[in-house]
């Protein structure tokens, strides 16, 4: 079939295989572009189909030569509906790392339940014995709690006051004002249980108790913290507050993996274009504007380069030596103030007028429908495509 974009606000429903595989292809160029990392051998990511995940497991196999498990929640295609981006990225990854010679395995289901991780320990246990580095990027609108059976929905919304800025319509370029209201006391709790460190502990508790985690195994979780004038809506927002809980729960994971020489940490990565950072409101009008200075200054970067320098410059640095900082910042070039003064100059003017001048909408636009496999570089998107496309070696 003819696979198009159909978008329905911030989600596109359908997905391009051959346009996914394109760019997972050249993530993994990048990469191999790079000075080799001397780094972990055998890596499990948690939420491995998109963004940051999808990532660090390219970062892992293509620039370490690791062996990788990739955990995520991504549906194949059913009759006339294509599968989701993250299936067709895992696809293609996997054929990728297969011609390599890498191992790597897929396991599709909801990462939050026991089921999955005990699925994820045997596989560890018959295929690659112990796991040197667990990557935990997992960004989910609900979670149900695998001993109570409560499911919690996460929000995107200030706490304490209402919160008013300018916000943008990307498929129309249209800036107005928005007033997200604050949250409940409750969607707080929710949205701490979705987004904060519960499920990370609970899947390391797990691993170490089945004795899967090599000595020295190291864990990664991702965070954002951006410039002030999104404080309200993420820093000090419910997501804010479920990051709080993640950076709690690293220095509880750090004490609990420092007796077998490992670590845990958190890095503040810079804001992107994904399917979840698409969704929060004003969010998508700072990413315009900070792509448009940043591209400027040359200091642009998208997943696949924040996730090379985390692991070449942070978890296994060059020099040798450990990361001596919990809180890992790669949202570094992001926070120079050289740019976000620019940023912020641009913010104050920026009207539905002035867009394309002032930010880079079609940069922020045409990395959306990448997401989902279209504008990607050299596929016939006239082609007739099969949509059913296996992965390789799903568990
Ligand atoms: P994303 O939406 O691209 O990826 C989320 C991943 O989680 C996907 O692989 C999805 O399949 C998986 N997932 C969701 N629910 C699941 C479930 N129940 N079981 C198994 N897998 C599940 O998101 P992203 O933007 O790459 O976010 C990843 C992490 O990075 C999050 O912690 C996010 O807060 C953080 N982060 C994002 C940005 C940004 O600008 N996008 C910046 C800094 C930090």
């Amino acid at each position: 079939m003819i696979i198009a974009p159909k978008t329905r606000g911030f989600i596109c429903t359908t997905a391009h295989p051959d346009g996914c595989a394109q760019q997972v292809k050249e993530q993994m160029e990048y990469v191999k572009s790079q000075q080799k990392i001397d780094g972990p051998a055998n890596v499990l990511v948690v939420g491995a189909s998109t963004g940051y995940g999808l990532a660090s497991r390219i970062a892992a196999a293509f620039g370490a030569g690791a062996n990788t498990i990739g955990v995520f929640f991504d549906k194949a295609a059913e009759g006339t509906r294509t599968a989701s981006a993250g299936w067709y990225n895992s696809a293609a990854f996997e054929k990728q790392a297969e011609e390599l010679g890498l191992k790597s395995f897929s396991i599709v289901g909801d990462a939050f339940s026991d089921a999955i991780k005990e699925k994820t320990i045997d596989l560890i246990k018959t295929e690659l014995g112990s796991i040197d580095l667990v990557v935990y990027s997992i960004a989910s609108p609900r979670r149900t709690h695998p001993v109570t059976g409560e499911t919690f929905s996460s929000v995107i919304k200030p706490v304490d006051e209402a919160y008013t800025n300018k916000t943008l319509n990307f498929h129309t370029g249209e800036i107005s004002t928005v007033t997200v209201e604050p949250a409940t006391e409750d969607e707080v709790r929710q949205t701490i249980a979705v987004m904060g460190g519960e499920d990370w502990k609970m899947w390391i508790d797990q691993l170490q108790a089945a004795g899967v985690l090599a000595e020295g195994a190291t864990t990664v979780a991702y965070s954002y913290i951006g410039p002030e004038i999104t404080h309200p809506i993420y820093k000090e927002g419910t997501i804010g507050q479920a990051k709080n809980d993640l950076e709690r729960v690293a220095n509880l994971l750090n004490d609990q993996l420092a007796a077998t020489g490992g670590q845990a940490y958190v890095s503040v990565n810079k804001a992107l274009v994904t399917q979840s950072s698409s969704a929060i409101p004003v969010v998508p009008l700072y990413i315009s504007a900070l792509y448009k200075v940043m591209k400027d200054k040359g200091l642009h970067e998208n997943c696949i380069q924040q996730m090379y320098r985390l692991f070449s410059e942070h978890l296994y640095r060059k020099d040798g030596t450990h990361e001596k900082d919990r809180l890992i910042r790669i949202d570094d070039w992001e926070m120079r103030s050289d740019v976000q003064e620019e940023v912020m100059k641009r913010w104050a003017a920026l009207e539905t007028d002035n867009v394309n001048d002032l930010s880079d909408l079609e940069g922020y636009r045409r990395d959306f429908f990448q997401l989902f496999g279209f504008e990607a570089k050299g596929v016939d998107y006239e082609a007739d495509v099969d949509p059913n496309v296996a992965i390789p070696h799903q568990v």
